[in-house]
């Protein structure tokens, strides 16, 4: 415990206070790779801050499993600084760097899993940047993508690189964004295979053995606004079957991919995800959740900071502020 915890406790239970009053930040983490990662965006938590985060976190506030915290939430039960662990697309350094640094400070986190990349699969985003890892040329050509020449001599022009693609491909339609990724990896890795990145079948069984709980992320990570409805109802439900097939019930927590309300998904695919079977869902408009949101419309909030005095009060700040988000009318 350091001098300043009881003070952060004590300002905690007054921004953040349980019960009746009580409200829930919802944390958001990704990969958590092994060092500091040139290749990925300057927020990255990478081993080292994540330890650091999941200290001040099993310090400060009652970290509880998602689904107990929802309930809680629900009946009024809520302790105060009550903050729950997600995270999104089922990266494999999940299960083997951030899974122990949670089991040694007694936390139990919710991971969102995309059901097609399970294994061997890459999400787009990822094909772009192990596309320009693996790179063995100084500079791309990407006219076709509107870019022109690029350099992508050191690390620092390959991340530049990676966020101009990424930027000119994200909002493609689905099928397009598939393609424009396959071409910048045999533009940038010719005959090169891709490194596995995601978790296995067994990985994702054993955190669920663990007390982790596992969460409905869509099979494909497709942004829903951008395929038709019956696509969405189909990837959606697939990515809930297969992940019951893996661990042996159905998600009942949803998060959707990208997730920024009306920018990401609508009113519809909020209706789509309760009818499917899902009992809540998280966005990831910033903010803290209170019994007065839409339990299929739930904010978060990503930390970034590394000095942990500065991301306690970073927290506090979203808790204290950040009860109104944006979010996606319900049709009901
Ligand atoms: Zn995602």
């Amino acid at each position: 415990m350091t001098a300043v915890t009881p003070l952060f406790r004590a300002a905690g239970r007054l921004v953040s206070p349980g019960g009746s009053n009580g409200n829930l930040t919802i944390l958001t983490y990704h990969r958590v790779p092994p060092d500091i990662d040139p290749l990925l965006s300057s927020d990255q938590v990478d081993a080292r801050k994540f330890a650091r985060h999941m200290a001040v976190l099993a310090e400060c506030f009652n970290v509880l499993p998602l689904p107990e915290a929802l309930e809680r939430l629900e009946r009024d039960t809520l302790p105060a600084r009550a903050l729950s662990i997600t995270f999104d697309d089922g990266y494999q350094d999940n299960y083997t760097i951030a899974l122990p640094i949670l089991q040694r400070h007694g936390l139990k986190a919710t991971f969102f899993i995309c059901s097609g990349y399970i294994n061997d699969g890459l999400m787009f985003n990822d094909i772009i940047i192990e596309a320009l890892r693996a790179c063995q040329s100084s500079a791309l050509e990407l006219n076709w993508l509107g870019l022109g020449q690029l350099p992508v001599q050191d690390m620092t022009s390959r991340r530049g690189c990676a966020e101009k693609i990424l930027s000119a491909v994200k909002y493609l339609p689905f099928q397009e964004r598939e393609q424009a990724c396959l071409r910048v990896w045999e533009t940038a890795a010719p005959g090169k295979l891709r490194p596995r990145l995601m978790m296995t079948d067994e990985e994702i069984r054993h955190l669920a053995a663990q007390g982790m709980t596992v969460g409905g992320h869509t099979h494909t990570h497709p942004i829903l606004n951008r395929i038709d409805l019956d696509s969405a109802r189909q990837d959606i439900a697939q990515n809930r079957r297969l992940l019951g097939d893996v661990i042996g019930q159905e998600p009942l927590i949803f998060a959707y991919p990208n997730g920024r309300p009306v920018r990401d998904y609508g009113p519809e695919h909020v209706k789509l995800v309760r009818e499917l079977g899902y009992h809540s869902a998280v966005s990831t408009a910033w903010g803290v959740a209170t019994k007065s949101c839409d339990r299929y419309q739930l904010p978060r909030f990503s930390p970034w900071d590394d000095n942990p005095k500065r991301l306690v009060m970073r927290l506090l700040k979203n808790a204290m502020t950040g009860q109104h988000p944006l979010t996606a009318p319900n049709l009901d």
